[in-house]
């Protein structure tokens, strides 16, 4: 049960028009949260999915490869000597077994995807196997082993997700040249693995293959690494997580041809020239370039709906459909699939705020409040705006942004523990002390960015802020500096 949520009842019908209130296609965290929260509101839902239940999330993103990163972060802390010393512990040999570590991950997603599956089950939702395709704006056809169902809705969710995006020119051949999907299975320990791409899954695979003892090359075809996180964290991260560890970086560089074998050629050209510069022969090339959505035969087109460019579905902001501009009422779709915010927390949100709507609610996502992570070792978590694009607004919109810095070397609980390295940035504006964006590096950054997500979401500015009492002592003192700073140059009265 819900707190302080008013259920809405859907009108009780005398004999059903429709077999479903609302039938989903794509059973990942996106489909899955927008079940349960569909049943918890009263309508009869089932859930179409081909593969496997959990969807990327579970089987082949965020669950196997945190299983990895566990892995990866012990073995950090053991190897690392100095620290240890430090604590008075030392480590006599350490030995890493690849075959446990990649266990260890498929053990959890078997467990995760049970426990997804029954929590449907449990809760009434009909799970349909098969592959789903809309023929009518209330009805889909499921077509499992040839055999085709005819299932009709009141609505209808598409959450169908995405899956790895490979550029020309690379060959996959899922041993030496994989995407995330086979890297996640850990199957060998490449001796040198060049990464192409360095956003946050290109970070997590390097922070894995080099706890592991793997040396690591990183490709990006933008002019700076990590270019979708704040200068400021990039920066740090580069040298954290990459310089010290001899991560070689190529930047404005693009991997124009990969050919698999032993060993593996890498053709690297300008990423503007197209001229090429370097020949690389690795063991192992990991692609993490981004992700396309899976929205091919769907039926979309013959409902008259254009996808976009990369193959997204257009919506609305309350995720109905587009047809020529105009919302489809009863055709919804979130997650992956529209792109908005590639993120299980952020599809799962989406999902929760479709089904409301199908109730005739009007609800939107606030994305400015949604936090994204990387659990990198340290961590990086951010919301909100970076400092650039809280000065472009700013400018745009005539109001002052200022940014202030708290370091972790000055928080105890981060002296303690041995995890000194990292800091955290508040982007706010000065007139008002409203939070624009919040940037953290350190230890459990992921954890710690919730407060200010919260802080946004509830429009909750730096003076208030500065007031809460936080424990002492532990790492969420880091954004207490951080707010009491920003607090102190408030301009106004
Ligand atoms: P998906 O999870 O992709 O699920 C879609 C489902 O639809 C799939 O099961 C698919 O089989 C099914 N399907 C597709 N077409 C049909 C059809 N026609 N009929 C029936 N079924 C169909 N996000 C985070 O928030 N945190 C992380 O730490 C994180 N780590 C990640 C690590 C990696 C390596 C990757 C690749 C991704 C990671 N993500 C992470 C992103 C996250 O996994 C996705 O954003 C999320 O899974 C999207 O959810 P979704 O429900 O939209 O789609």
């Amino acid at each position: 049960m819900e707190i302080g949520y008013t259920k809405i009842i859907p009108k009780v019908e005398e004999k059903p028009l429709f077999d479903y209130d609302l039938l989903i296609i794509g059973a990942g965290v996106g489909g899955h949260g927008a079940a349960i929260h569909a049943v918890a509101l009263g309508m009869k839902t089932a859930i179409v999915e081909v593969a496997e239940m959990g969807g990327t999330c579970v089987n082949r993103g965020c669950i196997p490869s945190k299983a990895l990163l566990a892995a990866a972060g012990r073995l950090r802390q053991l190897q690392d000597k100095e620290t240890l010393k430090a604590l008075g512990i030392s480590v006599a040999q350490i030995q890493v077994d690849r075959a446990g570590v990649a266990a260890h991950a498929q053990g959890i997603v078997t467990k995760i995807r049970g426990d997804l599956t029954r929590s449907l089950e449990r809760l009434g939702v009909t799970i349909l196997p098969g592959w789903g395709k809309l023929v009518d704006p209330q009805k889909v056809s499921v077509t499992q082993g040839g055999k085709e169902t005819l299932v009709t809705a009141r609505h209808i969710l598409i959450a169908t997700g995405s899956y790895p995006w490979v550029p020309p020119g690379i060959e996959i051949d899922g041993q030496t040249v994989f995407t995330s999907d086979d890297a996640l299975k850990l199957s060998w320990l490449p001796p040198w693995i060049a990464i192409v791409g360095s956003g946050y899954i290109g970070l997590e695979f390097a922070d894995i293959y080099t706890a592991l003892g793997c040396e690591v090359t990183m490709i990006e075809a933008l002019d700076r690494l990590m270019p979708s996180f704040d200068p400021d964290v990039a920066r740090l991260a580069q040298r954290v997580l990459l310089t010290e560890r001899d991560v070689e970086t190529y930047v404005g560089m693009v991997a124009q041809k990969v050919t698999p074998g032993k060993p593996v050629v890498v053709e690297l050209a300008d990423a503007q020239t197209k001229e090429l510069k370097e020949v690389l022969e690795v063991d192992a090339v990991l692609v993490a370039t981004g992700r396309l959505p899976a929205t091919e035969n769907l039926g979309l087109e013959s409902l008259g709906v254009q996808r976009d460019r990369r193959g997204f579905i257009p919506v609305t902001p309350q995720f109905n459909v587009l047809k020529n501009g105009e919302p489809l009422p009863t055709v919804w779709a979130i997650g992956d699939a529209i792109g908005t915010m590639m993120l299980a927390h952020a599809a799962a949100a989406q999902g929760r705020v479709a089904v409301e709507n199908m109730l005739g609610q009007n609800k939107t996502v606030n994305y400015r409040a949604i936090p994204a992570a990387a659990f990198t070792h340290p961590e990086i978590s951010f919301v909100g705006l970076t400092e650039p694009q809280a000065q472009e607004l700013g400018q745009k919109e005539q109001f002052p942004v200022a940014a202030v810095r708290s370091y972790f070397k000055g928080n105890s609980k981060a002296i303690a523990e041995g995890e000194a390295e990292g800091l955290a940035k508040v982007i706010y504006r000065p007139d008002t002390g409203e939070l624009l964006g919040v940037h953290i590096m350190g230890a459990h950054a992921a954890d710690l960015i919730q407060e200010a997500a919260a802080a946004i979401a509830t429009q909750t500015p730096v003076q208030t802020l500065a007031e809460i009492v936080h424990t002492h002592p532990t790492l969420t003192e880091v954004l207490d500096e951080a707010f009491k700073r920003a607090s102190l140059t408030l301009t106004r009265s």
